[in-house]
């Protein structure tokens, strides 16, 4: 027994040990990672950018278009939350077709992540009444500062996680909460181009909220906060008359909601003999536009929203400069959102 000999012990428990150790590490299954809305799905990607494909798969389970409050969750999507180490939601009840699911994938170790928790946890919710009862608007991202720290959380519980990756993931929310902050003082200062006494939001349902909030307007929905409720003509009559009576210039249409009620506002108020536009496109509200396009990116659908609030209300005489979009902030806005036909 020499020293050469416990010398080839030491060697042979050290290469036992490497040879479980090493494959595991070489072979690590990717972190799956299944997002619901379209907003969530674009903050995974922004956030992992950088991290190869072989360690980070990510789902996006509702497209451009589709209206989260009444999406409901098809067989293909509870399998991959099945099959998903992290699942990345809204929250505050948007998701309501979503609660069962989670609550059976969560009882099988899928992490679940709220991105409206620090929000809810700094108090910026805002409440609605809804028959009496205050009940919490689940449209926070619509807020640039809201979203900034949902951007924070979701990296850090990523960084948690996934701690090999945990300096790129903290890297790129630094970089994207820069962008956040330059943006949203550029929407500020558009947006207090219109005079205070105009600036009202008319439209179908009380997505933008958080939206006047963040940018010193108010919000006037006719459907209330879910589109799952019913519009009554109360509701129809009571905003043509605010529309008639603060000369309201322009009401608006939101991308995944139907056109009618607001169609039907802008009839009423005409035959009650008052002037109304309706806004040159439509907004983005819960769903973002297609992938790979300006409104197909947080930044760029309230972007957009901001234009088109701003061009509608110009050309309906309203006079203002929408200012010089920052070339700090990314994607730069198109061509197309300045043709006005
Ligand atoms: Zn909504």
């Amino acid at each position: 027994m020499g020293f050469y000999t416990n010398l080839k012990r030491v060697m042979q428990i050290f290469m036992m040990v490497f040879m479980v150790l090493a494959p595991t590490h070489a072979q690590s299954a990717p972190l799956r990672i299944v997002a619901t809305t379209t907003q969530a799905t674009d903050l995974i990607h922004i956030l992992t950018n950088g991290v190869s494909d072989q360690y980070i798969h990510i789902t996006g389970l509702m497209g451009a278009g589709v209206d989260p409050h009444l999406y409901k969750p098809t067989v293909a999507d509870i399998e991959a939350m099945n099959q998903a180490d992290m699942i990345v939601y809204s929250g505050l009840h948007l998701e309501g077709q979503f609660d069962a699911v989670f609550e059976s994938v969560s009882q099988r170790g899928v992490k679940i992540h709220r991105l409206a928790q620090p929000v809810i946890d700094a108090g910026y919710v805002l409440k609605f009444d809804e028959n009496g009862i205050a009940t919490d608007d689940p449209h926070f991202w619509f807020d640039p500062r809201n979203w900034a720290l949902a951007t924070q959380a979701l990296a850090d519980r990523l960084a948690d996680i996934d701690p090999i990756h945990a300096a790129i993931y903290l890297a790129n929310a630094k970089a994207y909460i820069a962008q956040l902050d330059a943006f949203y003082a550029w929407g500020v200062e558009a947006m207090h181009q219109v005079p205070a006494e105009l600036r009202y939001i008319v439209t179908s349902h009380d997505a933008f909220r958080y939206f006047g909030d963040a940018f010193g307007w108010t919000m006037v929905g006719i459907q209330g906060i879910s589109t799952a409720s019913e519009v009554g003509v109360g509701d129809i009559q009571a905003v043509v008359n605010f529309v008639i009576e603060k000369n309201i210039p322009v009401i608006f249409v939101e991308s995944s909601v139907p056109p009618a009620t607001i169609r039907a506002v802008q009839e009423a108020v005409i035959s009650n003999g008052g002037r109304v536009n309706v806004g040159v496109r439509e907004l983005y509200s819960d769903a973002m536009g297609e992938p790979d396009t300006f409104g197909g990116t947080y930044i760029g659908m309230i972007a957009a929203n901001i234009y088109t609030l701003l061009q509608s209300y110009q050309l309906a005489g309203v006079e203002l400069t929408i200012p010089e979009w920052n070339a700090l902030v990314m994607p730069t806005p198109p061509d197309e959102l300045f043709e006005i036909n």
